[in-house]
């Protein structure tokens, strides 16, 4: 599973010196995406009455319905098509497409979330990982940890918590939307606190499971307690009513792709790897393990829509004379990937699941909508890669890398060169954090200190490269696409001493600590391409190829009428719209 020594040398002094560039060729630049003539030669003619429509006449859309699938490559829909019904992401794959490219490194679920709401990179919207050491807290934490903040219901003070989108830097659409008028309502739910609160902003609503009571709940930082309706939902305790049932399958085993007991399939809280999954927890009645095996199964997506319906009906969104917007991140497809990995059973069965919750969702819709009211827009945080020891028993070379791999193999280099001392503060993918003092005391340049680190992982099989703090801040990077996704996805404060990237199909961190399950996280196509797919008046139904996700949120803002977020980097993506005559 090694990668051979010469040819990763040769790799890596490819990439570093002669501008080694993977995926110019699919990533078109944003200028490109607008194409002002053929907008104009397909234009509707005038109206029979003489007068030429404006783009004043036109009405946005009452309601703004944006679902984010957690973890959903851009080949998924295609792949699985078997698992596909009619309402659901058929009527979506109908509607306007694109394959949506994240143009960063760190694809992970917070940035993903806080690239699609606010347009911009991690280098300027803060959002660049799931954890980060806080080197005035000396210690590591979640990216939307907030101590000024806590989640309703849950015992809190712990520095994994999801408190507050506090971190992210700048504006989302729809805290923009909510800038342009106070009366729209912007509502955000996912099963993941990050899920939600990135798209529910500094100044919408963000509402999402607690794996510990087993309710929909927020945080002080939304207002100091649940609205009722939340209570009246939360009182029905749908989740307990789940208790001791088990996760089936949605359609005949014979309808899914290769086999159920894949050996590196992993489990989680007594599910076990092959259908049908128990959902106990391992209890004898509802408490925190039970609540966590559903979030791993269809019943917790269920809930999560189940709970958006709730939130259309009684914040009766759409339905007060001003757009507001339902944000709903599915993240039941990404734990089910990350425990038995993006190819298995479970996954697909989820694949399937989300199909008919969004089916539901639109059934709901259009009870109450008429057509040419909604924007819908679908699309996903990140992708996903393979289950390595699944690849590698197909000859590929891939593989996980250990933490503790890594930072022997930094601490043993840098004690020989520099001193003794505890290097390395943290390791949170794909960044070293290194001890300041130390540093300091060190009295050399820290590109120095930085550089016998990164280069030292590169002994470990897998590890492919790194850049360094010094390198990020002075700019001082070679004029590749990768060397640019690292750089959008760093974010000087947050940032680490040393960036590392592995070969395609490795990976470390969480997930490269287990011997089982999947990830993502890289600048490779299999995590940075997700589908893209709008339905409204003004989309133009059919494929429209490769667009970047920051064009995301500008398409939103030209649709709203709003000025993109300050930190957007993205263009509307006009080939996308029908074209509108200005006179
Ligand atoms: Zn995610």
């Amino acid at each position: 599973m090694a990668l051979h020594r010469p040819f990763l040398r040769s790799l890596v002094s490819l990439w570093l010196l002669s501008g080694l560039d993977p995926s110019v060729a699919l990533a078109q630049p944003a200028d490109e995406l607008v194409i002002t003539p053929v907008r104009k030669q397909a234009a509707t003619p005038p109206a029979a009455t003489g007068k030429k429509p404006s783009v004043l006449d036109a009405h946005g859309p009452k309601l703004v319905v944006v679902l984010v699938a957690d973890q959903f490559r851009a080949d998924t829909i295609a792949r699985y098509r078997a698992m596909i019904g009619a309402g659901g992401l058929q009527r979506l794959s109908k509607g306007s497409t694109a394959i949506g490219h994240y143009g960063q490194q760190n694809t992970y679920t917070g940035p993903g979330h806080a690239l699609i709401a606010s347009g911009a990179y991690g280098y300027l919207n803060g959002i660049t990982q799931n954890k980060w050491y806080n080197r005035v807290t000396r210690r590591s934490e979640a990216m939307m940890f907030d101590s000024t903040a806590r989640v309703h219901g849950d015992k809190g003070g712990d520095a994994d918590d999801e408190t507050s989108p506090r971190n992210l830097v700048g504006t989302t659409v729809f805290d923009e939307l909510r800038l342009r008028n106070r009366e729209s309502k912007v509502v955000a739910v996912a099963l993941k606190g990050r899920g939600a609160l990135l798209l529910g902003g500094q100044l919408g609503s963000a509402y999402f499971f607690s794996e510990q009571s087993g309710v929909f709940t927020t945080t002080s930082y939304y207002g100091p307690d649940l609205p009722d309706w939340v209570k009246r939902w939360n009182s029905r305790k749908l989740a307990d009513a789940a208790f001791g049932q088990k996760w089936e399958r949605l359609l005949p085993a014979t309808q899914y792709q290769g086999r159920d007991d894949g050996p590196s399939e992993g489990e989680v809280k007594g599910m076990g790897k092959t259908f049908p999954h128990p959902l106990t927890g391992g209890l004898h009645a509802p408490g925190p393990s039970f609540y966590e095996a559903l979030t791993h199964s269809p019943v917790g997506l269920d809930l999560e829509i189940d709970f958006a319906l709730a939130a259309l009906m009684e914040e009766k969104l759409g339905q007060r004379g001003v757009p507001d917007v339902l944000a709903v991140s599915v993240s039941g497809t990404d734990l089910v990937g990350h425990v038995y990995g993006p190819t298995s059973h479970e996954y697909q069965d989820m694949v399937g699941r989300l199909d008919r919750g969004v089916a539901k969702l639109f059934s709901e819709l259009d009870k109450r909508f008429a057509p040419g009211e909604l924007l819908v827009l679908f699309t996903a945080d990140h992708g996903a890669v393979p289950i390595p020891e699944d690849l590698a028993r197909e000859q590929l070379q891939a593989g996980r890398i250990k933490k503790a791999a890594i930072k022997d193999v930094v601490q043993k280099a840098l004690t020989e060169r520099f001193g003794p001392g505890e290097w390395v503060v943290a390791l949170e993918d794909p960044s070293i954090y290194l001890d300041e003092a130390l540093v300091t005391q060190a009295k050399v340049d820290p590109q120095l200190v930085e550089e016998v680190a990164g280069k030292a992982t590169l002994a470990l099989p897998g590890m492919l490269g790194f850049v360094t703090r010094s390198q990020l801040l002075r700019g001082a990077l070679p004029q590749t696409e990768a060397a640019r996704a690292i750089s959008r996805s760093y974010f000087p404060p947050r940032g680490g001493d040393v960036v590392l990237f592995t070969a395609p199909y490795y990976f470390w961190g969480k997930y490269g600590e287990k011997a089982v399950g999947s990830t993502h996280g890289s600048f490779y196509r299999y995590d940075t391409d997700v589908p893209v797919m709008m339905l409204g008046p003004q989309l133009l139904p059919g494929d429209h190829g490769v667009i970047e996700m920051v064009d995301v949120a500008a398409t939103l803002s030209h649709l709203l009428g709003l000025t993109p977020p300050p930190g957007c980097e993205g263009r509307p993506v006009l080939r996308m719209l029908r074209p509108v005559y200005v006179p």
